[in-house]
C-alpha cells in the first residue's frame, strides 16, 4: 500500500523546508519528498491542494485517566480526540490508578495503545513512588519499559534533593524530567490567581511567587548537573524571565506553555464558571503576553494542552469544590491557529515547530518531528483557512471540560495520518 500526498504546502521546520512538495509514504514510512512526484499504478492520491502539510503532530502533557479512571477518559477516547486534533504522538502523564510508576503501568499502556492503533503514545513515568515525593522510581528499569519521560505531574517534586537525584538519572538515561512547578507550601489550597481578581471574587489566590520559586530551583539545580529538564505549563512573566535568562547562561532548560494559558487571562474568573479553573491558574493580561513573547523569542520550546479530562458532575459543582483542569486536544490547534497565526502574533513555521519539532527535540524522540525518508510517516495535513465552530457535541474526549466552547474561527484538521495511515479525516 502506497499513499501519494500531491500539491500540498510542506511545512517542516526541522529541515527548513517551506515548499510545494509532495510525499510518497510506503508501508508507513515516508518513502520520498519531492516535487511533482508522478502517479504510479497501485498508488493511493491524498489531494493535498491548498493545505499545508506538517509533521505529526505532538503533545508533550496529556493526562489519559487510563488505567483507574475509564470515566473521565480512556487510552481509546483519549486517542481519538489527539487524533481529530491532529496529534499523531502524545505522551501521557503519570497520576493514574495506580501511578505509573512501575515497569507493569508503561507496559500496559503501551499495549493497550497498540490495541486502539490510532496515534503514538509514549508514558511519562512519575519520578517517586506513588508520586509520594520521597523515593525515586526505578528509572532505568522504567526507561526499558518504554517510558520516554519522568513527572511527578499534578504533584510538584518538593524535595529538593530527590529533583537532584532524579536529574542526575535522568542524564545517565538521557531522557527529561518534566517539572510541574509549584511549591505547595506556598499555593496551598488556592483557587485562582493572586491579586485583583482573587480579591475581588473572595477567593484563595495562588501567587506567581509559587511557580517562580521552584522555577528557579530546577534551573540552578540543574545549572550544575546539565540534565534534561523541562518546565511544564509556565504561566508567569516571572518564569518566562527565569528560562529566558538561564537559557542566554547555557543552562540547558525547555519549557512549555498551554493555549488556556497563551489565550485566556484571569478576568474570564468573573463568570465564576469552573471551567476555568486550572494549575497553574490563569494569570494576569501582562503574563498572558509575556508567555507570547516567550513563544516568539525561543524561551518557550513547545505548546502542550495539559489535557486534563474530568466527568461533567465534577466540573458542574461550585466553584471552590471543582476539580483543576480542562481538555485541550481537539481544540489546541484550531485557537492557536486563529488567535497567534491569524492574529500575526507567530508565523507558520513558528507554528508548526511548537506543535512538532519542539516537542520531539524535548521528548528526545528521534523519529518524530520532521518529514524525512526513512522516518515514520506521521503527518498533520491542516487548512488554514477552514471555518471552525467549538461545539461541546463534537468532542470525541469523554469530558466536556472546555473553556473554549463556543469559539470560531478559521484553522481546522483536514487529516491525521499515523504510520501512513489515516486515523482522522476533517473532510
Ligand atoms: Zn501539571
Amino acid at each position: 500500500m502506497k499513499l501519494l500526498i500531491k500539491g500540498g504546502r510542506l511545512v517542516d521546520p526541522a529541515s527548513a523546508t517551506d515548499a510545494k512538495l509532495d510525499i510518497l509514504i510506503a508501508e508507513g514510512k515516508i518513502e520520498a519528498v519531492a516535487a511533482g512526484i508522478k502517479k504510479a499504478a497501485g498508488v493511493e492520491i491524498l489531494d493535498a491542494r491548498g493545505l499545508v502539510v506538517a509533521p505529526g503532530f505532538i503533545d508533550i502533557h496529556t493526562h489519559l485517566r487510563e488505567p483507574g479512571q475509564e470515566n473521565k477518559e480512556s487510552i481509546e477516547s483519549g486517542s481519538r480526540a489527539a487524533a481529530r486534533g491532529g496529534f499523531t504522538s502524545i505522551a501521557c502523564m503519570a497520576n493514574t490508578e495506580p501511578v505509573n510508576d512501575h515497569r507493569s503501568v508503561t507496559e500496559y499502556i503501551i499495549a493497550r495503545s497498540r490495541q486502539v492503533g490510532l496515534v503514538n503514545i509514549f508514558p511519562v513515568a512519575a519520578v517517586s513512588r506513588g508520586q509520594n515525593g520521597e523515593n525515586l522510581v526505578e528509572m532505568a528499569d522504567l526507561v526499558e519499559g518504554g517510558a520516554v519521560a519522568f513527572s511527578d505531574d499534578g504533584l510538584c517534586v518538593m524535595k529538593a534533593d530527590l529533583i537532584r537525584k532524579a536529574l542526575e538519572y535522568a542524564r545517565m538515561l538521557d531522557v527529561p524530567i518534566i517539572e510541574h512547578p509549584e511549591d505547595h507550601s506556598i499555593s496551598g489550597d488556592g483557587q485562582v490567581n493572586e491579586g485583583f481578581v482573587s480579591y475581588k471574587f473572595g477567593l484563595r489566590g495562588i501567587l506567581n511567587a509559587a511557580e517562580e520559586v521552584i522555577v528557579a530551583r530546577d534551573i540552578i539545580l540543574q545549572n550544575r548537573i546539565q540534565s534534561r529538564l523541562h518546565l511544564t505549563h509556565v504561566s508567569t512573566a516571572g518564569s518566562v524571565d527565569l528560562i529566558r535568562n538561564a537559557k542566554k547562561a547555557g543552562t540547558r532548560v525547555s519549557a512549555d506553555a498551554t493555549p488556556h494559558h497563551l489565550l485566556l487571562n484571569e478576568e474570564v474568573i468573573e463568570s465564576y464558571n469552573p471551567v476555568y479553573k486550572v494549575k497553574p491558574p490563569l494569570r494576569t493580561e501582562a503574563d498572558r503576553l509575556a508567555l507570547i513573547e516567550g513563544l516568539k523569542d525561543g524561551t518557550i520550546d513547545c505548546i502542550a494542552s495539559d489535557h486534563a479530562p474530568h466527568t461533567r458532575d465534577e466540573k458542574d459543582r461550585e466553584f471552590e469544590y471543582a476539580p483543576f483542569g480542562v481538555i485541550g486536544l481537539e481544540t489546541s490547534f484550531p485557537v492557536i491557529c486563529d488567535r497567534l497565526l491569524h492574529a500575526k502574533a507567530i508565523g507558520l513555521n513558528r507554528l508548526v515547530e511548537l506543535f512538532s519539532a519542539g516537542p520531539a527535540q524535548i521528548l528526545n524522540l528521534k523519529e518524530c518531528g520532521q518529514v524525512k525518508p526513512g522516518f515514520p510517516a506521521d503527518l498533520t495535513i491542516l487548512d488554514l483557512e477552514q471555518p471552525f465552530h467549538i461545539r461541546e457535541r463534537d468532542f470525541l474526549s469523554k469530558a466536556n471540560n472546555c473553556p473554549f466552547i463556543g469559539w470560531k474561527g478559521r484553522g481546522a484538521v483536514a487529516y491525521t495520518i499515523v504510520s501512513g495511515r489515516v486515523v482522522y479525516r476533517g473532510r
